[in-house]
């Protein structure tokens, strides 16, 4: 802790909301809630759990969908946490899924801590995962695959910024590919390229585990075009493997899933 630090700052802590279903939610994430002086939440994050803060809990929005956002609004966000629990309130920073994945929840964490501002980092569910289960998509089905790969889709696979190596991933094994929706046309044609197989299943899940969630699949070599015809919108993951073929199978047993909640 630095010198110039309260020691009574309160502990801002970094929940996982989960995949998209406010009940995906863990208990501890869900205790914190419940405890939380201030509640601050990105868009994905669903309605619901924010309800669960008390009433008179501050609720402050620090939503940037596209996560394409300069550093101000990180900024903000990071002066908004470390303000409130200076002021010794309990901070609840809310993020979709998994707060470390995709999520700037390590810069969130190191900012804080830094500043000797106690920081706690409760998991969550991530789309991977979550949307996978509720789609019937087996991430790592031991007879297709050792491995999965979480790929950010967010750069376009044709400028600098992207730093994939399409070769290394198009032998890894499964991939999900977060924000990948607007680029899928590049990305499937960057695995082809690099030697994925053409007709290597795949699919794009949206909405995942919410009441709307669609699932669209396909050959990786036709998964835009499909994708395009039945609307897909964010927020969407896309799925390749060949783990996406159990998925009819594995739909009796979502269908289950679904039933205890
Ligand atoms: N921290 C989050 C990811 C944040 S990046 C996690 O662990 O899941 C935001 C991206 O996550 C979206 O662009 C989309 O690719 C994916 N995503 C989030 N919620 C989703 C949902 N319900 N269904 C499908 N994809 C989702």
């Amino acid at each position: 802790m630095t010198p110039t630090e309260p020691t009574h700052a309160g502990t801002v802590y970094l929940v996982g909301a989960g995949p998209g279903a406010p009940d995906l939610v863990t208990v501890r994430g869900l205790n914190a809630i419940r405890r939380a002086d201030v509640v601050v939440y990105d868009a994905l994050v669903h309605p619901e759990l924010i309800a669960h803060a008390p009433a008179d809990a501050e609720r402050v929005y620090a939503g940037k969908r596209g996560y394409c956002v300069g550093s101000t609004l990180q900024e903000t966000i990071h002066e908004v946490m470390a303000n409130r629990a200076r002021a010794g309130l309990t901070v609840v920073r809310l993020k979709g899924g998994d707060p470390c994945v995709f999520g700037r929840g390590g810069e969130e964490a190191e900012y804080l801590a830094e500043r000797g501002i106690p920081v706690e980092i409760v998991p969550g569910v991530t789309t991977a995962v979550g949307a996978c289960a509720a789609a019937g998509i087996p991430l790592t089905h031991r007879d297709e695959t050792q491995a999965v790969t979480l790929v950010t889709g967010h750069f376009d696979p044709d400028s600098p910024e992207c730093k994939l190596d399409w070769k290394a991933l198009a032998c890894a094994g499964t991939l999900v590919v977060y924000m990948g929706l607007r680029h899928l046309d590049a990305i499937a044609a960057r695995l082809i390229g690099a030697g994925l197989d053409p007709e290597t299943p795949a699919a794009v899940v949206c909405r995942g585990t919410l009441p709307d969630q669609q699932v669209i699949d396909s050959p990786l070599t036709q998964l835009a075009t499909a994708a395009r015809a039945a609307g897909a919108a964010a927020p969407a993951v896309i799925v390749v493997g060949q783990v996406v073929a159990h998925r009819t199978r594995m739909m009796s047993l979502v269908a289950a899933q679904g039933a205890v909640a």
